[in-house]
């Protein structure tokens, strides 16, 4: 029997842009984005096979070309230059990243000194910190010990990354409160990664599972904290990046008559069902039920 998790897949941010480059490519033979649109390999890989190009900076991107911001948005600088340059620029940023930008933006206006929480090398939070009014005037922190290095400031504004977890945003604003005489925290913690991370907690305590496939690029942050709540939760987990993975595992599905099924955020809908008809076939052959 297969038991899938609640939410698998595709998040409303990435689902967003992923069809935007897709309806794009129907019109361009080219759509450019600046690093990848996605972390999933096969994703990207259909996507380059219809003209999807991937630059590393916005320097590479030929005159005349189509651009399209990916669901983890830029600094306000690299979109400048890409306008100046007169490219055409479809900003599909997702609106979730939108709000911590604009709240990075105008609460650095107000003269707030802004706390990022997250980690300072995602391009998330680098596109935040370029939406930041003076960067001088700004940090980023991983977490609540690096808050308690933060100097004080009389107005500071606390941040999220969107993929952060509440109690950690909880126990930085704590830290925070005491080096400002005002502190104002704003939530832009996105509901797809909570509501996820609960998916494959439920899916294993409400069911007497075997084991967990999960779905996901390697690469692919969030389906590795996935990969960490499923081991802490004791069940024994495959964790895969496409079907060949999932055939050379045939070992692993032997004896096992409950498999639930996760995946991340950034797994497209059509490599779940390939996958999942691959362990069904699996179990088939097994003489088990199927869901
Ligand atoms: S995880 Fe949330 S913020 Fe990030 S792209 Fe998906 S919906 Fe948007």
């Amino acid at each position: 029997m297969i038991i899938m998790a609640e939410h698998a897949g595709f998040c409303f941010g990435v689902k967003r842009a992923v069809d935007a480059i897709s309806e794009s490519l129907k019109d361009n033979p080219e759509v450019w984005t600046i690093g990848l649109p996605i972390h999933n390999p096969q994703e990207v890989s259909r996507l380059e096979s219809l003209g999807l190009r991937v630059a590393q900076n916005d320097s590479e991107i030929p005159e005349g070309a189509k651009v399209l911001i990916r669901a983890h948005g830029e600094p306000l600088d690299v979109i400048d230059r890409l306008i100046k340059r007169g490219i055409d620029v479809e900003d599909m940023t997702c609106p979730f990243v939108k709000k911590a930008q604009e709240k990075a933006s105008s609460l650095s206006q107000e003269g707030y000194y802004v706390v990022l929480l997250g980690d300072k090398n995602h391009p998330e939070i680098k596109g935040i910190m370029g939406h930041v009014d003076n960067p001088e005037n700004a940090e980023v922190i991983a977490d609540e010990k690096e808050a308690s290095g933060v100097q004080f400031h009389a107005k500071t504004a606390l941040i999220s990354q969107t993929t952060q977890r509440e109690e950690r945003l909880e126990k930085a604003a704590a830290i925070l409160v005491g080096k400002s005489s005002e502190l104002r925290v704003c939530n832009t913690i996105c509901k797809a990664t909570a509501q996820r991370q609960e998916a494959v907690r439920n899916l294993v305590r409400q069911n007497n599972l075997d084991g967990v496939v999960l779905i996901g690029g390697k690469s692919s942050a969030n389906t590795s904290k996935l990969r960490d709540i499923l081991q802490a939760e004791g069940v024994d987990v495959l964790w895969v990046e496409d079907e060949n993975e999932t055939l050379e595992n045939q070992h692993w599905f032997n004896g096992k008559i409950i498999v639930g099924i996760a995946a991340g955020a950034s797994t497209p809908e059509w490599l779940i069902h390939k996958i999942k008809n691959i362990i069904a076939a699996k179990q088939d052959l097994q003489g088990v039920l199927i869901h």
